[in-house]
Order: structure tokens, then C-alpha cells, then sequence
């Protein structure tokens, strides 16, 4: 039987409902665990599925910073894609008041459904990367306060890329 009833979140069509969709992501989450080289993506993975399926994963500023954020510093600034800026945990761990901004209502065109179901470790990186850049540009009015947080995060060190002005 073929699923067809559409996730009401990231707006994958096919995905069985929203049901559906989380199950697809435990499913490769699961494989992350079990594979390091499936892992390589794994953070990425992670913030970009929490980023689509914001009133789930990003209720608060601090949950919406720690994926937003997260996703910025390693799409631009170089934090590895598997466990993401160390910086930035550390920094939302601390007392921190953030002001949660309205968010988009639509996500790109990728969502988790276009992720290969079975691939090699390389082509399942690069899709992911693929998804999580059509994410963050969906997100195109909060880059500016995500790169904020970022320089914040960042503490006053150099500026962790030098596209933070933009
Ligand atoms: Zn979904």
C-alpha cells in the first residue's frame, strides 16, 4: 500500500502523515548509530529535520537557536556536519534569555522524502547537504540573527566566517 497521505509539518507528500515522516527519521537516525560513516552527517541531519518540523523541535528560542545556529555554523562556517559547533551548546547551556522570532511557514522544496532510502555514506552526505541548504534558505529572514547568535556563541573570538556581516 502506498502511502500517500502528506506529512502536515515539512509537507512531504507522501510520507504517511506525520506518523510517517518521524519514522522515517528514527529510521536513519538508527542507522547514524549504527554507522560511522552515516554519522559524518549526522548533526546536520538532525537540525535540518528539527528545522522542518518546528512546532515539534523548536518551541523555544533556545531550541530554535541550537538548530538554527547550529545549522548556519556548519553550512558557512566550517562546524563539522556530525556533532555540530561545541561553542554553541556551550553557550545555550549558559543563563541566556533569547527572543523567539516568527518563523516561515514553509520549508524549500527537499524535504526528508527526497533522502535516498538506500545509498552509499557519500551520496547520503551530499543529499543531506542538499536538503539542509534548501532548509537554511527557506530560512532566508533569519540568517541574520542565526549569524548573530553565531558571532555571540563565538564569544568575541574572530568571527568563526567571514561572511557575518553580510
Ligand atoms: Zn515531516
Amino acid at each position: 500500500m502506498i502511502a500517500t497521505e502528506a506529512c502536515d509539518r515539512c509537507g512531504w507528500a507522501t510520507a504517511g502523515g506525520r506518523r510517517g515522516c518521524r519514522a522515517r527519521f528514527e529510521a536513519f537516525l538508527a542507522r547514524d548509530f549504527s554507522d560511522p560513516l552515516f554519522f559524518r552527517a549526522h548533526r546536520m541531519f538532525v537540525d535540518t529535520y528539527c528545522l522542518q518540523h518546528p512546532e515539534d523541535f523548536c518551541a523555544s528560542a533556545k531550541s530554535l537557536a541550537a538548530h538554527l545556529a547550529g545549522l548556519c555554523w556548519m553550512l558557512e562556517g566550517g562546524a563539522a556536519a556530525a556533532v555540530g559547533p561545541e561553542r554553541l551548546h556551550r553557550w545555550l547551556n549558559g543563563e541566556r534569555r533569547l527572543d523567539k522570532p516568527p518563523l516561515p511557514d514553509r520549508f524549500g522544496t527537499m524535504t526528508i522524502g527526497d533522502l535516498p532510502q538506500e545509498s552509499d555514506a557519500m551520496a547520503w552526505g551530499k543529499a543531506v547537504r542538499a536538503w539542509a541548504e534548501s532548509t537554511w534558505t527557506a530560512y532566508a529572514d533569519l540568517q541574520p540573527l542565526a549569524r548573530r547568535w553565531v558571532a555571540e556563541a563565538a564569544g568575541g573570538e574572530a568571527a568563526p566566517f567571514t561572511n557575518l556581516a553580510r
